[in-house]
């Protein structure tokens, strides 16, 4: 399978139009499980020639994220990581080199949650394990 065509077919049926730019940043992003911050994409992008634009990266992974292709894992503040696999799961976070790892989401077993607020319900839980290397 030629893995643009795999690239377009992901947009499309998340009703994303493929334009040249969102296969581009697609084809970083969803050809396999990733962790990427948007500078780490811009970086790749700019080291395989590409002229696209901060702006454009930025817009993209923001339309990515609210069509469901990406999720968007908030280690630091001001520090976003898109993330490929969409699946409920875990995260190791070392805030030492920034990498981020999966965890699966039954390897995490959680103590209990607190009653929840009036009128509310629990959507997910996502843990992140914050590391320091030593
Ligand atoms: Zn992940």
């Amino acid at each position: 399978m030629d893995p643009a065509i795999d690239v377009q077919a992901k947009l499309e049926a998340h009703g994303v139009n493929p334009t040249p730019q969102r296969l581009e940043i697609g084809a970083l992003l969803l050809r396999q499980p990733v962790h990427l911050s948007a500078d780490q994409i811009l970086q790749q992008l700019r080291a395989a020639g590409s002229a696209v634009s901060k702006a454009t990266v930025y817009n993209t992974l923001r339309l990515f994220t609210a069509h469901g292709l990406v999720r968007e894992v908030a280690v630091d503040p001001g520090r976003a990581i898109y993330d490929s696999t969409t699946v409920p799961h875990h995260h190791f976070y070392n805030a030492d080199t920034g990498e981020l790892t999966d965890i699966d989401a039954g390897a995490v077993g959680l103590p209990g949650i607190p009653s929840l607020p009036a009128g509310t319900r629990a959507e997910s839980v996502e843990v992140i394990v914050r590391l320091r290397s030593r």
